[in-house]
């Protein structure tokens, strides 16, 4: 066996739990340590250590990630009641994406996973539209209140000493109703901004951004104003060397334009925009396992991990000595995503064309019909019988085309 490509810097590598905690050990073992010779920072989010060490732990990988730039995360519990009694939780401990995602104050990227013979539902969508949403503020930090009819909802506004500096009426009730204050900061829109030009840059790809800057004539034109700004100042030049654009325009507009698109965009969402229009672009693009993710911050970190979550009951019948047949692929792109960085950041072409070498063999292996099971409803392509594979014998085939 020739020698293992080597590493100069760690990735953070963040444990997680149930089926995707089985995968990726298999993964490690499988089809990466025979041919790297792997760095890592280990942590483990598994939920027993995270309950263990008080949530500390999901904070030392954050805090990690800030120092060498590159972390590769597995699919986590959130807890909710039922996993509080299930694990005997000293308590509900928060979701740990949202604790990364607060540290690195990051931005989430999702992209699917292009295979020949799993045609999207929208079949002219040929390239992957990677979906990017800004996770501030809006209606997830909003307050809301009952109203009743004869009641007033005014909007006010005060300054730094609490002094009014304007009061302006929603609505005077004439029955019963709701009413709801949102809102949002210039710093943290900028930042999204950023996050997103940069990401468009890297991979070359246009950006699309839509919001109803027609109707919400001061908060939604804020995003449009501070994008436009930005692009103005600091990308146009750059990105029409890279032979690439940005564009503004109305939601509608953009989604009918997503529709009848061939794919390859940068769709940037305000924060309800792309938490609804990410399921539907990953359910367009087939199944979840095919989904990859990464969490970009402004200031150049990255975070790799699959979109979906545990895959919980798959993991009971694994644990019951049953047959699983659940989708690596997601997981193993947060690897390459990671391997491939760490070596865009050290210089190291060797690990940066292994992890390229991985995703084709990936590719390549269900192309010619071995899969795992969500993918054989899906999988059409003339001349080849897909083949249903368990979990462990689909990174074997893997293994044997890298
Ligand atoms: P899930 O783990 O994504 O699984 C939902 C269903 O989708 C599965 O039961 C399975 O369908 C299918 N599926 C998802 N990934 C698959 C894969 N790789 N291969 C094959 N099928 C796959 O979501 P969940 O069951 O709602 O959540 C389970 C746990 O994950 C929860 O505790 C939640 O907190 C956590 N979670 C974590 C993250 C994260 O860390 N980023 C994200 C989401 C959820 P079938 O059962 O029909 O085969
Ligand atoms: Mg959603």
């Amino acid at each position: 066996m020739p020698d293992k490509i080597a590493m100069t810097t760690p990735v953070v590598e963040m444990d997680g739990d149930e089926m995707t905690r089985v995968l990726w050990k298999w993964i490690k073992e499988i089809l990466i340590e025979p041919y790297v010779d792997l760095k890592t920072e280990y942590y483990d989010l598994g939920l027993p250590e995270r309950d263990r060490t008080d949530d500390k732990v999901t904070v030392d990988a954050a805090m990690a990630t800030k120092k060498y730039g590159v972390a590769v995360k597995c699919a986590t519990i959130t807890p909710n009641a039922q996993r509080v009694e299930e694990y005997h939780l000293k308590q509900m401990w928060k979701s740990p994406n949202g604790t990364v995602r607060r540290i690195l104050d990051g931005t989430v990227f999702r992209a699917p996973i292009i295979v020949k013979g799993i045609t999207p539902y929208v079949p002219t969508w040929k390239q992957p539209i990677v979906l990017a949403r800004h996770a501030y503020g809006d209606i997830y930090n909003s307050v809301e209140s009952r109203v009743e009819e004869g009641g007033a909802a005014y909007l006010v506004v005060c300054d730094k000493e609490g002094k009014e500096v304007s009061r302006k009426l929603i609505q005077n009730f004439k029955g019963d109703g709701i009413v709801q204050g949102v809102h949002n900061l210039d710093k943290s829109i900028e930042n999204f901004a950023v996050t997103c030009f940069n990401y468009a840059l890297e991979h070359k790809i246009p950006m699309w951004f839509g919001a109803k800057d027609t109707i919400s004539k001061i908060y939604d034109h804020r995003f449009k104003d501070i994008f436009n700004e930005i692009y103005e100042r600091d990308y146009k030049d750059k990105f029409e060397k890279a032979g690439i654009y940005f564009m503004y325009t109305l939601i509608d507009d953009i989604v009918a334009r997503i529709m009848r698109s061939e794919g390859g965009v940068l769709w940037v969402c305000k924060n309800y925009d792309g938490d609804v229009m990410s399921d539907m672009v990953a359910t367009a693009y087939g199944s979840l396992g095919m989904m990859s993710s990464v969490l970009v911050s402004p200031d150049g970190n990255y975070e790799y991990e699959a979109a979906h979550g545990t895959v919980t009951r798959h993991y009971y019948k694994y644990l019951k000595g049953e047959e699983t047949s659940t989708n690596s692929v997601a997981t193993i792109w947060a690897w390459t995503g990671a391997l491939a960085k760490r070596g865009e950041l050290d210089g190291n072409k060797e690990l940066t064309a292994f992890a390229k070498k991985l995703e084709k063999a990936t590719i390549d292996t269900i192309e010619e019909g071995k899969m795992t099971g969500d993918l054989i409803p899906l999988f059409r392509a003339e001349g080849v019988t897909p083949v249903k594979l368990n979990s462990k014998q689909f990174l074997q085939a893997i293994a044997e085309k890298l």
